[in-house]
């Protein structure tokens, strides 16, 4: 007789990463553009190498366990935010997984669809119902069905907003009304991975969500705009209490030195990042200015790429490789990052 697994586990795929990670690992990518990762293009702050350097001679010694100054950096860039309200992780996929596990196994979480792959995963693993709830027509937040879907077994909804793939978005009212609407008991997890991409002024100070209720955090990762993805760090925002726990379940030295040193310097230079991120909000005008113009359908997006109805074979002709739509619910479509504005020159070039 075999070992006997978790039947939860047998419909669990191994990640499927994009065809340029592959092309990567075996030399084959260096002449084209990667846009599939929504990756910044360009690497990190000259703050965040500086401190990387500094950091390494101490590579020997386990880091700082309650990683205290990043956790006060973030406290510092929230207004109203202690230290006791920040969650940190290895990437804020960690944050997520530790919010998840603090929830009674068996019940239910209610998640957008097609979202972050990483949803339906962490569910399973944790010996959660997956709950997906469909996109709008329009590609927009189902927010009332999400709503509708939450039952005495919901034990947490995440929001991704914007949204991963589509780049829709809630407004910071409808985000508030939605977790006004949502029953107390039930954590609501806002995950805000491409906050710095969005261009609503009134989408603003949002962390403020998790600081008047009880039930709500909100997930935020240096991966995106301050271009930290392959040091994975992340943080949360949360009421205290959620904290405190969160902060039980997580592994002790779960945030490496390099990690913490680079998020710390990337984060005191936030202004630096906040620069980086408008450029890409430019250059994602610029793109989708394109699409309209070759009269491709595409959706208007708030974060660092756009899904648009081009097929990425397409683009790896033009020398582009982007994220195969069929890997994300949305077939002969592919999603773009952003990149710098070579890259987007050459995407322009191939859809005109
Ligand atoms: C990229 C991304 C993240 C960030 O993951 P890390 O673990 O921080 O690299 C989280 N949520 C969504 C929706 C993402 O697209």
């Amino acid at each position: 007789m075999p070992v006997t697994f978790r039947s939860e586990l047998d419909a669990l795929k191994t990640y499927v990463p994009p065809k340029s990670w592959r092309m990567a690992a075996e030399g084959l990518a260096d002449d084209y553009a990667k846009l599939t990762s929504n990756e910044l293009a360009f690497g990190p702050l000259p703050e965040a190498e500086a401190a990387l350097s500094e950091a390494l001679p101490r590579a020997n010694r386990y880091p700082d366990s309650h990683v205290s100054q990043l956790r006060a950096v973030i406290a510092e860039a929230n207004p109203g935010v202690e230290t006791g309200n920040v969650l940190v992780g290895n990437g804020s996929s960690e944050v997520l997984l530790n919010a998840l596990q603090l929830l009674p196994a068996g019940g239910e979480v209610v998640f957008p669809w097609p979202s972050f792959s990483l949803y339906p995963m962490l569910c399973a693993v944790l010996g959660m119902k997956a709950r997906p709830v469909p996109l709008m027509e329009d590609h927009g937040l189902p927010a009332e069905a999400m709503l509708s879907a939450v039952t005495p077994e919901t034990r947490a909804v995440i929001l991704c907003n914007p949204n991963n793939p589509s780049g829709t978005y809630l407004k910071l009212d409808e985000v508030r009304s939605f977790a006004d609407e949502l029953p107390e008991n039930v954590l609501l997890i806002l995950d805000e991975a491409y906050i710095e991409f969005v261009d609503d002024p009134l989408y603003k100070d949002s962390h403020a969500l998790a600081l008047e209720s009880e039930n709500v955090v909100v997930a935020r990762t240096f991966s995106k705009a301050h271009g930290l993805a392959g040091l994975r760090v992340g943080y949360g925002i949360a009421p205290g209490r959620v904290a405190d726990y969160a902060e039980r379940v997580r592994f002790p030295v779960s945030v490496n030195l390099a990690a913490q040193v680079a998020a710390t310097a990337s984060m005191f230079a936030r202004e630096k990042v906040e620069a980086r991120a408008e450029f890409a909000i430019r250059e994602r005008g610029r793109l989708q200015g394109a699409f309209g113009a070759a009269g491709l359908d595409f959706i208007p997006s708030q974060g660092n790429f756009v899904m648009v109805r081009f097929g990425a074979g397409e683009f790896e002709k033009s020398g582009i490789l982007v994220r195969e739509g069929e890997a994300l619910g949305y077939p002969g479509w592919s999603r773009v990052t952003v990149g710098n504005s070579d890259e987007n020159d050459r995407v322009i070039g191939a859809v005109s």
